[in-house]
């Protein structure tokens, strides 16, 4: 060591002398060599400080460490519980486009719409280069997903309750009742199509449904609507015409008398009294003629009866009216 050794005497070479001069025991070496240890002892001591403080963690770190974790477990608890709602969501998400939609005749909701562009976005980027920040990024990505996937879903629900309402209405306009009572099918006599006519005796296309009652029976009207005809019209006697909207047309004839105080223009309710049962007209016997349009076509009216009849009496009034050839027309 011969920084702190003074065994070893140190001389320098006196170019005006032209002899060796002994230079360790002047006050200038002395002080030199003082200022050497000092300075190197402060850097060594220095860095080990430096050292410790990055090995040895103080407790402000120490607590910011713990704080850490707690926030990290935090968020893996709330990214599980956001799993579990988006799990709850999809389902309530099948459930209207598979269901709700389906019976109200809308069109379900495409995935891309529902669920949005959430993923594609560098919104996310500012975790990324946070210790904890996969799971921070994670998370705030599955909350904007659940949040863009209610809103979704809750205007869905919005547009359901305005087609049901509509629905609803459209149910109101749509014939679904026998037009006389006919609880025990009795006065079912004669279906619609080709039947032998009660006159000419030859087949012809019967266009609506024949219902044999007394003389002076009731008649409904089988669903709202607005009479736009009432009167008598050549081969259905006095007759009457209602529109219902959607596209739905009925038609009554051979009518004894109409329901006092109605006229063209006339609004009735399903299971109004329109008329009473009759013969006028081309026809047989008492009864009454009924036809069912649609979009101006004639249909089977026995398939507008759904809120009458039950699946079995349905089954027994296809039985009767086909059975009997002729109509009362
Ligand atoms: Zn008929």
């Amino acid at each position: 060591m011969a920084l702190f050794s003074s065994e070893n005497p140190h001389y320098k070479y006196n170019r005006k002398t032209l002899k060796y001069e002994r230079i360790d025991n002047t006050f200038k070496y002395h002080l030199m060599r003082t200022l050497r240890v000092v300075i190197f002892g402060s850097v060594i001591g220095f860095g080990v400080f430096i050292a410790l403080i990055f090995l040895i963690p103080s407790p402000a770190q120490k607590r910011l460490a713990e704080e850490n974790d707690r926030i990290n477990s935090q968020y893996q608890l709330l990214s599980k519980q956001l799993d579990e709602a988006l799990e709850v969501m999809n389902l309530i998400q099948e459930r209207d486009d598979n269901f709700y939609r389906v019976m109200l005749q809308a069109d379900s909701i495409p995935a891309a719409l529902r669920t949005g562009n959430i993923t594609n976005t560098t919104r996310y980027d500012q975790w990324d280069n946070l210790r904890t920040g996969t799971i921070v990024k994670e998370t705030s990505q599955k909350m904007d997903l659940l949040n863009r996937m209610l809103y979704t879903q809750s205007r869905s629900f919005d547009e359901l309750v305005n087609l049901s309402k509509e629905h609803e209405d459209r149910l109101l306009h749509i014939p679904a009742i026998q037009p006389v009572s006919n609880k025990d099918l009795k006065r079912t006599a004669s279906g619609y199509g080709r039947r032998i006519d009660p006159i000419y005796k030859t087949i012809r296309f019967h266009k609506g449904m024949d219902f044999s009652a007394p003389i002076g029976t009731d008649i409904f009207a089988t669903a709202n609507g607005t009479i736009t005809s009432i009167g008598w019209k050549q081969g259905y006697g006095n007759c009457i015409v209602i529109d219902h909207g959607y596209d739905y047309v009925t038609l009554y004839a051979h009518i004894h008398k109409f329901k006092k105080g109605l006229r063209r223009g006339s609004k009735v309710s399903r299971g109004d009294v329109i008329a009473y049962v009759g013969n006028t007209g081309k026809s047989t016997g008492p009864h009454l003629h009924y036809e069912v349009r649609y979009k101006g076509v004639h249909q089977n009216p026995q398939n507008y009866y759904f809120l009458d009849l039950t699946p079995e009496e349905y089954d027994e009034m296809i039985r009767i009216s086909s059975n009997s050839s002729q109509t009362f027309d």
